[in-house]
Formats: structure tokens, C-alpha cells, sequence
């Protein structure tokens, strides 16, 4: 089934909720004018439809493969690869005088919406770089910036993120890795690293990894932890002293290879401080924050990706009869509701990603609101757009029948792909804790306050007036709970903040498709329509769980759950 990205319903989202003409009002994204966004729109879907969308199901069959610390990428890849550099892609949002566009990061938003729903696999060997570039620029010496900048923008060269070892997972402090000085002022890194995304491959040809390590005296936990970037070739053109060993067999994202990654078996992997020694965990901040939101987009992107085809197979294929006439099964209530429910998600989905990103815009003019504003929403980007996208993808298999639970359709590809992006940086686990550990304090509770009190100055529809009074009762007692209860009801608090803030942006769409300021469709209108008094009410249930507290949870113990 073809793809078509939704120019439409993202152009909606970025006049609406991102406000795209206000940014381009500015002299640094004074580009961004109606006709480049335009085109843009337009030149990020016909590549996505043209040349990603076709190898989706290939890189998901065929799988990188590893031979000999080799990687080979699926057939067609490399060829694609060459035309996203080609086409300036990675430099969109990129500083110019690095060589990047200077646009606004929500215009790269987009593009990974689409790549991302077109070829997920693909898209996250540019998405890791895309934060690489950030913390580099923000954190790296003139001269790491000079060798390696240029190069990340244009997509010769790609970076990677490498923070996981065996026994630091979500406990990034337990990571044992270590760098030792040089005779110069490079480090020589040494340890393992596991599920490295895009670690090692034939697309470009040099890798750029950021890696976490420990100095020597450096003391335990996060707090002694500093950021390297240690290249594949050293720029002197040799080989450095690192490898992939292997990689790792999974439920979907074939093609993009998750490596185990050895830094240093013959002495030490070349390697230089970005920032300074044991402010790695700043730097990587920066890096992960980008990632968050960029896999927020992943859920938005499956979801499109999933909906799209639910609807078109349930246009085609007939059961039962109404009047003698066979019927589509689109027309079975219990079918629709699936349909409504998959459009109503990615579109909220969609606004709330966007509108983080416009935030991150905004603070990059020096709004310093705003960037408050972006971290509060970065968990729940992160952990309600990617569980949108397990739900709708699980819906998208539901719609097809036992046709979605085989592979021919293509649905099932999309739950298996869409499944990772809860886990992966960060869980939404600890985006959840992140919310009430960090977030909902953070500028003494202002940036939090400032939100909820933005939402309630413009929502008029009654469920979402009672989602938001039940928010602002939680996040007050929250604040003041024990921290095992305030985790105990973590998730569910992150999930009515983000149904809360997604429904605020909805209603605003909803008002622009009233008043004419849009030409969608009445579809659009019923999603939204759909999300206001169905998924909003539902997220007030969520209440309980908030409240119950930890002693419901460890009333038991563990072993007794067995
Ligand atoms: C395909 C793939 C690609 C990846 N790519 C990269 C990459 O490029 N670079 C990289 O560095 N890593 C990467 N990762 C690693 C990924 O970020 C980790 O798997 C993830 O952070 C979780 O760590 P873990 O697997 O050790 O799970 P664990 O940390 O063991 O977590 C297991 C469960 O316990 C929960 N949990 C753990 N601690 C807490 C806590 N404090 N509070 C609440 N719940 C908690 C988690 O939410 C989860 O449900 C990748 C992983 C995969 C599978």
C-alpha cells in the first residue's frame, strides 16, 4: 500500500500550535517564510514517499548483517543514504556557520515525522546524529568543531550515542568504561558497550561515536561520568582501536544494526573530551533531550504510517451485509471506532510533539520560558507519543484481522518496529519519574504552573475542563507526597498531563477547521471531535491509579506476583 505523508494535516499543526509566521518573524529563522516551509513540506514527503517508503519492508526482511566486524546494510540503503546527504537533509535546523540552514528545529520535526513513517529503521541513523551535532556545538573545543562539525551537518559522517553497558541500563551511573589521558590532550578509551543503534554500517565513511566514560579518581555515579567523541578513522586516516563485535538479534528495526560495540582491545581507542572532564552527563543531556523529543516523532511517524493503512484496508475488504449489499468493514461501528481512535491519537500526537518543538524554537530566540516549557514536555513527548504509537500500530493489526498478524500486509511490521521507542532512551518508565521527580518542580513549580494555566485560558470544551482540574488537584498533592507514592502514580500522572496538553492543542485545531482557517477534511474535524470526548474522559479514570500510592503496589511481595 502507497504512503502519502500528511502535508496537510502538518501544515495545520505547525500554523496552529507551533505558530510558524511568528517565528519567521525573527531574524534567525527570518527563512523559515510560508513558501520555503512549503516546499520543504513538500520535498520531505516526495523523498520519504519516493525513495524510504520502498525499502521499508526490504531492510525488514533482509536485516543488517554482521561479518567480521563488518556491517552491511539492506540493498538499497547506501543508494538512499547517499541522496538524504545529497538532498542537505541532516544540516536543516544545523548552525549556519557550520555549515547548516539555521531553520527552525520544527521543520526537521516534520522531516523526521515523515522519514521515520516511511522507514523507521532508516531514520535512526540520522536521528542519533542530529543530537550529536547539538551537544557537540554546545559543549566540544573550537577545534573538535572544526574537524567534525561540518562533516556531521552534511551527513558525510554520522554520529552515535553510547551510553549502555551490560550492567548500566537505566542506571546510566553504573557504567564502567574508562578514559585515561594521553600524551596529548586526547583520552584513550576503553570498555564495552551494548545496543549501540547504528554502531557500525557501510553508509558513511566515518562513525562518529559519543561515548561515556569514567576518568581515573572519578567518583562513583553520574557524577563521574565525562563525554568522548572517539571516531571510527582518526583523522590522520588510521583506523582507531575500536569495533563492532556483534549485533543484536530483535522484534523489529531489522535494518538498523544494534551493536555491541569493544572500545580499546589493543591498548585504548583515540579519543577527546566534549566539554569538561566529569560534565558528561551535561553534555549528554543536550544530546539526550533532542532524542527524546526525536523519538516522540517515531510513535507520531508509525502512527500515520499504521493509520494510513488501517483505513485503506478497511475501505477494500467486505464482511457481512447491511440491506443485501456486502459491507465494508469501515462501515462496522466497532471498526470505525478503531479507525477514529488511531486518527484521533496521531493527530494529537502530532500537535503535541510539534508544539515541543516550536518551545525549543522559541528558546533558541532566547525565550527562556519556553525552554522551561520544553523540558516539561519532553517526558511526556517522549512516553505518550511512543505509546500512541504501540497502540495505534496494535490497533492497525486489529483493523486487518488475521491479515494484520501475518507479515504480507505490512501492519504487523509497524507493531513490531513501533514496540522499541517506549524503551529506548530513557524508558517511559523514567520519563515518568523524570515528570514527578524533576518536572513538575522545576522553576519552583512555575514551569509546570505556567502550562496548566496557558491550558486553562483557552479550553472551553467541559471534559477537557475537568481533565484539567483533576491535573492541577494531582500535581499539587504530588508535589507534596512521599517519593515512593509520588512514583507509585508516576505514569499515570505523566499520561493525564500529556492527554491534558494534547487535548488543549486539539481543541485549537478544531477551532481553525471551524472558523475556515483550514481546508481539512470533516474527518479531521470528528477526530478531534473523538479525542475531546472520548480519550479525554478517559484519561480522567487515570486518577485512581495517581492516588492509590505504593502501599497498594507492595502490599505483596514481588515473588507473591509470580
Ligand atoms: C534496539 C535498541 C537500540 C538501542 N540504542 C541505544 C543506543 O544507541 N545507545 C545506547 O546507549 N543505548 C541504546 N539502547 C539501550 C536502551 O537505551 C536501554 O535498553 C534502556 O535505556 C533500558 O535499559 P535496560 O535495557 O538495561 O533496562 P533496565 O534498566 O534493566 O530496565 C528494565 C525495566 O525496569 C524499569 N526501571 C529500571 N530502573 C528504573 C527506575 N529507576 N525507575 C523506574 N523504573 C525503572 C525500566 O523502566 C524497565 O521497565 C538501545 C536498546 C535497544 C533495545
Amino acid at each position: 500500500m502507497s504512503f502519502a505523508c500528511p502535508v496537510g494535516d502538518q501544515r495545520l499543526v505547525l500554523d496552529q500550535v507551533v505558530r510558524m509566521p511568528e517565528l519567521a518573524k525573527s531574524n534567525r529563522f527570518a527563512e523559515a517564510s510560508v513558501d520555503t516551509v512549503d516546499a520543504l513540506l513538500h520535498a520531505a514527503a516526495e523523498f520519504a514517499e519516493g525513495e524510504l517508503a520502498p525499502l521499508n519492508e526490504v531492510g525488514d526482511r533482509e536485516k543488517s548483517r554482521w561479518n567480521d566486524g563488518d556491517v552491511t546494510t539492506p540493498g538499497g540503503f547506501r543508494e538512499a543514504y547517499a541522496k538524504f546527504v545529497e538532498g542537505g537533509w541532516m544540516g536543516l535546523s544545523a548552525p549556519v556557520e557550520w555549515g547548516g540552514q539555521g531553520l527552525p528545529h520544527s521543520l526537521t520535526a516534520v522531516m523526521m515525522e515523515d522519514f521515520n513513517a516511511a522507514n523507521l529503521a532508516f531514520a535512526l541513523c540520522p536521528m542519533l546524529g542530529l543530537g550529536a551535532i547539538e551537544a557537540l556545538e554546545a559543549h566540544g573545543s573550537e577545534e573538535l568543531k572544526r574537524e567534525y562539525l561540518p562533516k556531521m551537518i552534511s551527513g558525510e559522517w554520522i554520529a552515535t550515542m553510547n551510553l549502555t553497558e551490560p550492567q548500566a541500563g537505566s542506571d546510566v551511573g553504573a557504567l564502567k568504561s574508562r578514559a585515561v589521558a594521553g600524551p596529548d590532550d586526547s583520552w584513550r578509551v576503553t570498555g564495552n558497550k551494548i545496543f549501540i543503534t547504528w554502531g557500525e554500517h557501510d553508509l558513511t565513511g566515518n562513525i562518529v561515536h559519543m561515548v561515556l566514560a569514567r576518568t581515573r579518581g572519578a567518583p562513583e555515579g553520574t557524577k563521574g561520568i565525562s563525554l568522548f567523541l572517539v571516531p571510527k578513522v582518526l583523522p590522520g586516516g588510521e583506523r582507531n582501536d575500536l569495533q563492532c563485535v556483534s549485533l543484536e538479534h530483535k522484534l523489529g528495526i531489522h535494518a538498523s544494526p544494534t551493536c555491541v560495540m569493544a572500545y580499546g582491545e589493543q591498548g585504548g581507542a583515540t579519543g577527546w573530551l566534549v566539554g569538561d572532564e566529569l560534565a558528561g552527563m551535561r553534555a549528554m543531556f543536550t544530546m539526550m533531550n533532542n532524542a527524546r523529543l526525536n523519538v516522540g516523532l517515531q510513535g507520531v511517524g508509525l502512527a500515520e504510517r499504521a493509520t494510513q493503512r488501517a483505513v485503506s484496508y478497511a475501505l477494500e475488504r467486505k464482511q457481512g451485509q447491511r440491506a443485501g449489499l456486502p459491507m465494508r468493514i469501515a462501515d462496522h461501528p466497532d471498526v470505525r471506532r478503531m479507525l477514529v481512535r488511531m486518527r484521533a491519537l496521531t493527530m494529537a500526537a502530532r500537535a503535541l510533539a510539534y508544539y515541543a518543538f516550536g518551545q525549543v524554537d522559541r528558546d533558541t530566540l532566547g525565550d527562556r520560558e519556553a525552554g522551561l516549557r520544553a523540558d516539561v514536555l519532553t517526558p511526556l513527548v517522549k512516553a505518550w507519543c511512543t505509546d500512541v504509537g504501540c497502540e495505534v500500530a496494535s490497533l492497525g493489526v486489529q483493523v486487518h484481522g488475521g491479515m494484520g498478524y501475518v507479515e504480507e500486509t505490512g501492519a504487523a511490521q509497524h507493531l513490531r518496529d513501533a514496540r522499541i521507542a517506549p524503551i529506548y532512551e530513557g524508558t517511559n518508565g523514567i520519563q515518568a519519574a523524570d515528570f514527578v521527580s524533576r518536572k513538575i518542580g522545576l522553576d519552583d513549580g512555575l514551569a509546570l504552573d505556567g502550562l496548566l494555566a496557558d491550558v486553562r485560558a483557552e479550553a472551553q470544551h467541559e471534559q477537557l475542563i475537568a481533565l484539567a482540574d483533576a491535573v492541577e488537584v494531582l500535581v499539587t498533592s504530588a508535589r507534596e507526597a512521599e517519593p515512593n507514592d509520588r512514583l507509585a502514580g508516576s505514569y499515570a500522572l505523566m499520561t493525564m498531563t500529556a492527554v491534558l496538553t494534547a487535548g488543549w492543542l486539539m481543541e485549537r485545531l478544531g477551532r481553525a477547521i471551524d472558523s475556515g482557517e483550514s481546508d481539512s477534511n470533516c474527518g479531521r474535524r470528528a477526530a478531534i471531535e473523538y479525542f475531546l470526548s472520548v480519550i479525554v474522559p478517559e484519561a480522567l479514570g487515570l486518577g485512581a491509579a495517581v492516588e492509590a500510592g505504593a502501599e497498594l503496589l507492595f502490599r505483596a511481595p514481588a515473588e507473591d506476583l509470580a
